[in-house]
């Protein structure tokens, strides 16, 4: 456990205040525990994976941020795989492929953990993790472990039913019978069109907004002249403009100062309310 942890460094955008303590649980236990005993005291819990998807306060987080990614135990079967919340997706992505198994050819350059992108229902390409999931093992608000079959999931556009039903502690996913040269060069194809389209020289955090029905948010956000503008040290990038770039040490006040004025010009010019992907943690009320 660490006290006033700086939290922009557990996020890929570099950004966020202190946390009053950090936790990296080794084992689902103590993260069980911590559950019950922040639950008994009224502190506040937070969940992170690989922050890939985050934008935290510059003021910080009180309570205990709990970080995943030393719960990290798999478990490979025939066809299948167990893994827990912390195990990096595009790890399991390249094992996967490694061993001839098809389904995760999407999320090679997806930088999460898999309980991110199981709670996310993280995609790409056309494909996302609920094509995949054969079950979801959760501690719920009420320190129960509860492992839910896919039936009893909905998914839904970088949305689960899991969302507010506490920690995912890890998930079996079910993968086709493939070729392992023609699965790997798949994965390669997609990286390749990811290093063309994204601009990964600066801290960022993927998609900022989602792509509102038949549309991309990227195409609109550029056509309303927002590309390679900037609010104090985040920038929209100028290869892509549904990304927002750490370019001199930005504060989460001027990402969330871009997000909003964006927002409302998009409304004003073209009548479409963008929704934001990224998720902002802040201290509650
Ligand atoms: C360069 C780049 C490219 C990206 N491309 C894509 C893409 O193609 N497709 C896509 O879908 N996303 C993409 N993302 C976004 C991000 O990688 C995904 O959303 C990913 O699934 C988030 O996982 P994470 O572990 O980083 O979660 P975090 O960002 O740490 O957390 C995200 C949310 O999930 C919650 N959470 C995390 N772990 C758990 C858990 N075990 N139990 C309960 N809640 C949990 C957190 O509390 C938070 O609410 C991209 C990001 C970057 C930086």
């Amino acid at each position: 456990m660490e006290r006033n942890y700086p939290l922009h460094r557990l996020t890929t955008w570099k950004i966020g205040g202190p946390a009053e303590y950090v936790y990296w649980p080794a084992h689902t236990d103590e993260l069980e525990e911590v559950l019950r005993s922040t639950r008994a005291e009224g502190i506040p819990l937070w969940v992170i994976g690989r922050g890939s998807n985050l934008l935290i306060a510059d003021e910080g987080l009180p309570g205990i941020a709990v970080v995943t990614t030393s719960l990290d135990g798999i478990e490979w079967r025939e066809c299948s795989v167990r893994a827990q919340a912390g195990y990096t997706l595009a790890r399991l992505a390249q094992e996967s492929g490694d061993r001839g198994m098809s389904g995760l050819e999407f999320a090679r350059g997806i930088p999460g953990t898999l309980g991110g992108a199981v709670i996310m229902n993280a995609g790409a390409h056309g494909a996302d993790m609920s094509g995949l999931i054969l079950a979801v093992t959760v501690l719920r608000p009420d320190g129960t472990v509860v492992t839910v079959p896919r039936a009893d999931l909905e998914f839904g556009y970088r949305h689960s039913s899991l969302r507010s039903q506490g920690v995912v502690l890890g998930a079996e996913l079910l993968f086709s019978p493939g070729e392992r040269v023609h699965i790997l060069k798949q994965m390669q194809e997609n990286l390749s069109k990811r290093k063309a389209a994204q601009p990964l020289e600066y801290p960022n955090a993927g998609s900022v907004f989602r792509n509102p029905p038949g549309d991309s948010a990227g195409r609109l956000i550029e056509a309303a002249g927002w590309k390679g503008k900037s609010v104090g040290g985040a920038e929209v990038s100028g290869k892509h403009a549904n990304f927002i770039l750490n370019r001199d040490q930005a504060k989460a006040v001027d990402v969330l100062t871009l997000i909003e004025i964006i927002r409302h010009d998009v409304l004003n010019k073209y009548g479409v309310e963008l929704v934001p992907e990224i998720e902002y943690l802040a201290p509650r009320g």
